[in-house]
């Protein structure tokens, strides 16, 4: 294996290209790698992000709802079920966009590492 720095691979990860060479996408559906990349053909298949995305997800839109929550709650006379709603939409929304970047910067870190795959 090539070396490649962690930033870089995991910046590509992070824009959902191929953290190896950066020319193809790294997901062939919302959060399925590609088996192997079309253009550099590292096998991305048995590189296994497990439960790390979903972790680092969490820990970022939880970080910047709290204090939306705080405004919304203690701040405003808003009714009660306005909150909910507006955190609610927005922590989906957030964790949507955010979950298979995070994925991708964690493949990117575990290639780039060289951490033992399935
Ligand atoms: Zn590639």
């Amino acid at each position: 294996m090539e070396t490649l720095s962690k930033k870089t691979a995991m910046k590509r990860g992070l824009k959902m290209t191929c953290p190896k060479c950066d020319n193809a996408p790294l997901f062939r559906a919302y959060l399925k790698p590609v088996e192997s990349c079309a253009s550099c053909e590292t096998d991305w298949a048995k590189v296994r992000a497990d439960d790390g995305p979903a972790w680092a997800t969490m820990l970022i839109v939880l970080h910047m709802l709290a204090p939306l929550f705080h405004y919304l709650t203690f701040k405003l006379d808003l009714p009660s079920w306005a909150p909910i709603l507006i955190l609610g939409g927005l922590g989906l929304g957030l964790c949507l966009l955010l979950l298979p970047r995070m994925k991708g910067l964690f493949i990117g870190l575990i290639w780039a590492t060289g951490a033992p795959t399935s």
